[in-house]
């Protein structure tokens, strides 16, 4: 009964759930009962314009383990989620949806690989019941895409149901980069991830909050914040352009020396036209990779992680040294209980 620090924090977002925010609560609290009395529940209401801001009060009001932080407004899943982990305080920390299509009950299994050692335990859906087939198509393709442009792979079917580990957790919170797709963000973490496997059941009420609109500016967010691919390809295209002006060339003095089929001072123009297209691609491409460089700067992600030392005397790195890149080991090497 540590109210200082559970061992398990759990984070709901609720956007508009009034529908099944009561019974979401009540299964979610039956299924953490009987993993550990040591839990709590972080309800983050997203602005929400229905009934879910007093549902959540009176939640709370009935329960010591509930929590509740309310967002100014709408400010969308993602961010949501990323409140709830700054007010986390447990060992580990889980991510689920309010609508319960991620079942509660993979929980238990989730805990069990984080005792095992894991940091990161994803829920992998295995089907995905009561989803239209355009969904399960956008969403395969999504990962396609993004597997094929990141620097970091994302795995195949999986949302942000998961469980991290609290070295994973910090490490998040070490990344303010306001962009944010935490499944590839905790994909880029590291550290030892497994998967469970389960199947998404259909929303238990209300209507999905994702809107194709909202997906692909997820998508997009996914694709720009991990992959410098789409500048590069300015630079290729650059060179590609310059190749080819360069057979411009070619071709406008062979006619201007061989043939009679030209007007005057048509080869000037159009060598000029050429050359200066070609090289703009490129001064583009160079621009690309410094903006590239400065963007990467901006998200001031820590230069690395550590996830184990050996050999160290208690203060493992010299004092002051490191400080800003690296994320301090706490749990990390000692994951779980
Ligand atoms: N959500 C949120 N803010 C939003 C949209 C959604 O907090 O702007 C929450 C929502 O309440 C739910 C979770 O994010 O708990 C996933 O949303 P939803 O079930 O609508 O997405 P889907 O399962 O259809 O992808
Ligand atoms: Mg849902």
């Amino acid at each position: 009964m540590s109210q200082a620090s559970p061992m398990l924090s759990v984070i709901v977002p609720c956007f508009n759930e009034a529908e099944v925010i009561e019974h979401t609560h009540q299964r979610l609290g039956q299924t953490l009962e009987a993993i550990t009395p040591d839990y709590e529940i972080i309800y983050v209401d997203d602005g929400s314009r229905d009934a879910t801001p007093e549902l959540l009060r009176d939640i709370q009001a009935g329960s010591s383990r509930a929590k509740v932080i309310r967002l100014s407004r709408n400010f969308g899943h993602q961010i949501a989620v990323s409140a709830g982990i700054e007010y986390a305080r447990g060992k580990a920390v889980v991510l689920i949806d309010a609508d319960l299509q991620d079942p509660p009950e993979v929980i238990a299994q989730m805990v069990e690989k984080w005792r095992e050692g894991y940091h990161v335990v994803y829920g992998q859906r295995s089907e995905r019941s009561g989803e239209t087939k355009f969904k399960l198509w956008t969403a395969r393709a999504f990962y396609r895409l993004i597997n094929r442009l990141s620097e970091v792979p994302i795995p195949l079917d999986t949302g942000d149901f998961r469980l991290m580990d609290r070295a994973v957790v910090d490490a998040l919170l070490r990344m303010r980069e306001r962009h944010r797709l935490l499944r590839a963000m905790t994909s880029w973490v590291g550290f030892k991830q497994t998967a469970v496997l389960y199947s998404r059941a259909e929303r238990f009420a209300g209507a999905s909050k994702y809107p194709l609109r909202k997906m692909l500016a997820l998508a997009a967010d996914g694709i720009v914040s991990f992959s410098a691919v789409p500048l590069k390809i300015v630079t290729s295209v650059g060179l590609a352009f310059s190749a080819l002006s360069v057979l411009g060339v070619i071709y406008a003095i062979a006619q201007r020396l061989l043939t009679d089929n030209w007007v005057p001072g048509w080869t000037l123009i159009f060598i000029a036209v050429m050359l200066i297209g070609g090289l703009q691609f490129i001064f583009l491409g160079v621009m690309g990779e410094y903006i590239g460089r400065i963007y990467s700067e901006a998200k001031d992600r820590p230069l690395f992680l550590i996830m184990e030392e050996l050999g160290f005397e208690e203060a493992g790195r010299a004092a002051g040294q490191g400080d800003v890149f690296t994320v301090p080991l706490q749990s990390a090497a000692r994951p779980g209980r």
